[in-house]
């Protein structure tokens, strides 16, 4: 397979809110996932599936990871961790645990962030537990809310994703983290933020993340709780004696390029919406014009929305058979 099909596998490094700059591994399928969140910055989920399967040969993720390290050292650009921050979840890849084990010789760090909804299968947490650091969402403690933010596929069981959770905790000898993204009026109240907690606490994470939505959400009604909110969600956290960090500013525009304009802004969006302003840089960078971008937008590939007072683009996700590759 050539750099052309390998380099949608992978993307960046890119500059990342917990992880420094982390080499992106995209695993699954376009926008498949266990959930179809109201606030996902990839837009609606186009198949909601729990069954694992297997998406692309484990020797394709680990040639294109080798590849994007190969560059990233030419360029002089270090890399803190090999992240799996697919467009879906990454934990539905049924070879995760093997691909984990074939880029450990690289010597770099790898992270998997999860949704935590296949969590209480073995084979999950297995494969999981190979990784070093390992993030999982814990949005609410509320099953009413959770059916209401994260929209679970009907076959999920609330308690066995908590039990679950709590077995991996024992099992895992690595980084733990939760994030929790705080959406206005959904889960931002006090009962909800203190019954997270107090869960939280019993799971014992090493650090918690409480995040907004930053990003254009796959919902227009999905909006940032008021910034006392959200200091306030930060006190209940820590009054339980949960390291707690906020992630809630935009995280920069350190993109690393290639050389192809096209296909390092089609990856890096395909999991990551980008503002107007980062992809200028990044065009500046690179010495291309915006008028790659517009022809993106021309052919279909990017579209173009406006959040918070900001321009972004962001990939318009196909199943791929649609996409015709
Ligand atoms: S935010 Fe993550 S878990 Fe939720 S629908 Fe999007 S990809 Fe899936």
């Amino acid at each position: 397979m050539g750099f052309e099909n390998l380099s949608s596998l992978t993307f960046g490094p890119v500059p990342s809110r917990r992880l420094g700059r982390s080499l992106g591994i995209n695993n699954i399928f376009p926008k498949t996932c266990s959930y179809a969140c109201i606030y996902c910055q990839l837009g609606d989920t186009l198949k909601v599936q729990i069954e694992r399967q297997p998406f692309y040969p484990v020797e394709d993720i680990v040639s294109s990871v080798k590849e994007r390290v190969n560059l990233a050292k030419e360029k002089g650009e270090g890399i803190d961790y090999l992240a799996y921050v697919p467009d879906g979840e990454p934990t539905l890849d049924i070879h995760l645990g093997k691909e984990i084990d074939a880029l450990k010789p690289l010597g770099i760090k790898l992270a998997v962030i999860s949704n935590a909804s296949l969590i209480d299968r073995p084979d999950v947490r297995g494969d999981l537990a190979r990784a070093d650091w390992v993030s999982l969402k814990v949005d609410t403690l509320t099953k009413k809310t959770w059916h209401k933010i994260n929209r679970p596929n009907r076959r999920l069981n609330f308690s066995d994703i908590q039990n679950g959770a709590l077995q991996f905790r024992n099992e895992f000898k690595g980084i733990l983290a939760t994030e929790t993204m705080l959406v206005k009026d959904i889960n931002d109240s006090a009962e909800e933020l203190e019954a997270t907690a107090l869960w939280l606490h019993a799971l014992n994470p090493d650090i918690c993340y409480i995040s907004v939505p930053i990003r254009p959400p796959a919902k227009t009604y999905v909006d940032l709780p008021a910034h006392d909110i959200i200091i306030k969600a930060y006190h209940i956290f820590k009054g339980k004696g949960i390291h707690t960090e906020l992630l809630i500013d935009y995280e920069g525009d350190d993109f690393v390029y290639t050389d192809d304009t096209q296909k390092d802004l089609l990856s890096i969006m395909s999991v990551h919406p980008m503002r107007k302003d980062a992809i200028e840089r990044f065009l500046e960078k690179s010495g291309d014009s915006w008028e790659r971008v517009e022809a993106l937008v021309r052919e279909g590939k990017l579209r173009k929305t406006r959040y918070h007072g900001q321009t972004y683009y962001a990939r318009i996700l196909k199943r791929p058979e649609k996409i015709g590759q």
